[in-house]
C-alpha cells in the first residue's frame, strides 16, 4: 500500500516487533510515552485480524507496556484503545492500538477514560 503512512515507516523507528506487528511512537503524542501497536499486514479493522495477529499484538501491547513501567516511574495507568471507522474517529485505516499512559493529575478529571470521546456527554 503504497499511499498508506503505517505501511511506510522507517523501520528504524520501530521499538519493539515480532513477525506480525511492531511498535512505534505516535507522531502526534496524547501523553509522554503514546506508542501504537500495528499489524505488519495492512488492514483497517481489529476484527480482520487473524488468530495469529490477535496473539502478535497482544504480545507486543503487552510488552511495549511493561517496558514503560519499567523506564517510567511516573506512570500510574493507562488507555488502551482502536477506532474502528471514521465514525468512531479513525483517521489512518490501517489498524493500531494506542497505549497512552496516564499520569495522575495529568487531566483534570479522568472519569470514564476512554468512555469520554463524546463531549458533554455523561460517561457513567
Ligand atoms: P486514529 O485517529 O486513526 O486512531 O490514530 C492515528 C494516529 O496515528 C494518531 O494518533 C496520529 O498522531 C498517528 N500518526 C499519524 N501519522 C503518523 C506517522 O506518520 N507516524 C506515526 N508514528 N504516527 C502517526
Ligand atoms: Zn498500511
Amino acid at each position: 500500500m503504497a499511499a498508506c503512512v503505517f505501511c511506510n515507516l522507517d523501520q528504524t523507528r520501530y521499538l519493539m516487533e515480532n513477525d506480525v506487528a511492531f511498535v512505534v511512537n505516535d507522531i502526534n503524542p496524547v501523553t509522554e510515552g503514546h506508542a501504537l501497536i500495528i499489524p505488519k499486514r495492512h488492514f483497517a479493522d481489529l476484527f480482520d485480524a487473524t488468530e495469529e495477529e490477535n496473539k502478535g499484538l497482544f504480545d507486543l501491547l503487552r510488552k511495549r507496556k511493561e517496558a514503560l513501567q519499567a523506564s517510567d516511574n511516573t506512570i500510574d495507568g493507562f488507555n488502551v484503545g482502536v477506532n474502528i471507522g471514521q465514525a468512531a474517529g479513525q483517521t489512518v485505516f490501517h489498524l493500531h492500538i494506542h497505549l497512552i499512559p496516564r499520569r495522575k493529575g495529568d487531566i483534570d478529571d479522568p472519569t470514564g477514560g476512554v468512555r469520554g470521546v463524546i463531549p458533554g456527554r455523561r460517561v457513567y
